[in-house]
């Protein structure tokens, strides 16, 4: 079987995580898949070409044109292409911190910039792997699924759920934005676990009913603006399409 791991415009920490959580499983990796093209590890076999292989990763946002070059020649190539992280998922932070930004006259010698979008604007992606950077954990249980012909599959709680199960007292009632509510479980509620209010690095939970959340935050005297204001930090377009879906 044939993989291959690619970084578009991000900070390459999703790829750096695997690496380094992966430890000595790293080389089993190799021995199970045909990696041609891995470019944090080594020298890719055949250039900057992009191979033909059964399953893409791929991280970060599509923000350049050489992003939007680069990853239609991926899902070309590639029978099965997961987002690798959050940027790849849902266009993470530079998704608004990129809009409304006059971007016409920014160049980067020939190659032009465009408000950043996941991969999922511009083709057809079979899985989202989020997190921020994703977790080595998730990333081997669905690398497992794939392998043995299982289809992968996302966490289908909220945050809330995790933190509940850790026994921890909720910040909505100290009047703090906790997303936990609407965000994707499966990080073990690690900020609101250590007193801070999660940000949904995740993105937004499978079935995020954002109308609720916002009665509840209304019901604990929370601004709506500023829990929209930590929405908008991690979860982008996801946000944006929850937000036009379900604001009343
Ligand atoms: S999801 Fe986070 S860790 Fe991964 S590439 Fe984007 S900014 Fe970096
Ligand atoms: S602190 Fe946040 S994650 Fe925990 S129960 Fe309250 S809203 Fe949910
Ligand atoms: S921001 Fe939320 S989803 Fe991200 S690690 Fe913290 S608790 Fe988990």
């Amino acid at each position: 079987m044939k993989a291959a791991f690619y970084s578009l415009t991000s900070c390459e920490g999703c790829l750096t995580t695997l690496i380094t959580n992966l430890g000595p499983n790293l080389q089993a990796l190799w021995k199970i898949f045909d990696i041609d093209y891995f470019k944090l590890v080594r020298e890719p076999v055949g250039g900057e070409k992009v191979p033909r292989v059964d399953i893409a990763f791929v991280e970060g946002a599509v923000v350049t044109s050489l992003d939007r070059k680069r990853i239609s020649q991926i899902r070309a190539n590639s029978s099965f292409v997961v987002a690798l992280g959050t940027c790849a998922s849902c266009g993470n932070v530079a998704y608004s911190a990129s809009r409304g930004v006059d971007l016409k006259r920014r160049r980067l010698r020939d190659i032009e910039i465009f408000e950043a979008e996941p991969l999922s604007s511009h083709v057809n992606v079979d899985f989202e792997l989020s997190g921020c950077p994703v977790s080595a954990e998730e990333f081997t249980e669905a690398l497992l699924r794939l392998l043995n012909g299982i289809e992968p599959k996302q966490p289908d709680f909220s945050v809330c759920y995790e933190c509940k199960m850790r026994g921890n007292r909720c910040l909505l009632e100290t009047g703090k934005a906790c997303l936990g509510p609407i965000a994707m479980g499966g990080c073990g509620a690690a900020c609101p676990s250590v007193g801070a209010p999660c940000y949904s690095c995740r993105g937004p939970a499978v079935e995020a009913d954002l109308p609720a959340y916002l009665k509840t935050i209304r019901r604990h005297g929370i601004p709506e603006e500023k829990a929209l204001g930590a929405m908008r930090a991690f979860t982008g377009k996801k946000i944006a399409e929850l937000l036009k879906d379900g604001r009343k």
